[in-house]
């Protein structure tokens, strides 16, 4: 059993965050150090740690994620400018939280997608 991360208690409300978007399957709040003027993390409620441990169980919830994410970016105002989603895995993807979440990263041209 993979041990749980904050993801978890936001989803849950057991600590703050500015949640934009939840219902039975995915959760959206802002990220606490925004990286663009729009950085939301979406997320499955229930915990996958990375994308390798993702299975055909999973695919109502990470189907969510992009309809919630293309809602949101309507929502503020950013989806004809562009947006860019993102989702890292394990050390050399720079994933930091292990419980799967999509970026949604927008507001501003956002340059080449790797920074090298
Ligand atoms: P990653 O490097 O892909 O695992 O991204 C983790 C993201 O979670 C980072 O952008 C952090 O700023 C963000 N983060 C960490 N703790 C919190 C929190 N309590 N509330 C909102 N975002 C968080």
């Amino acid at each position: 059993m993979a041990e749980e991360t904050l993801f978890s208690k936001i989803v849950r409300r057991e600590i703050p965050a500015e949640i934009l978007y939840q219902d039975d399957l995915v959760t959206a709040f802002k990220d606490i150090s925004p990286k663009a003027p729009h950085h939301i993390l979406i997320i499955p409620n229930h915990l996958i740690p990375t994308v390798n441990d993702v299975t055909a169980e999973d695919e109502a919830a990470l189907g969510r994620i992009f309809t919630v994410a293309a809602k949101l970016a309507r929502e503020l105002g950013i989806a004809e400018d562009g947006y860019r989603l993102m989702m890292n895995c394990n050390r050399h993807g720079g994933q930091e939280v292990y419980h799967v979440h999509m970026h949604l990263l927008g507001g501003k041209p956002l340059g080449p997608m790797l920074a090298v």
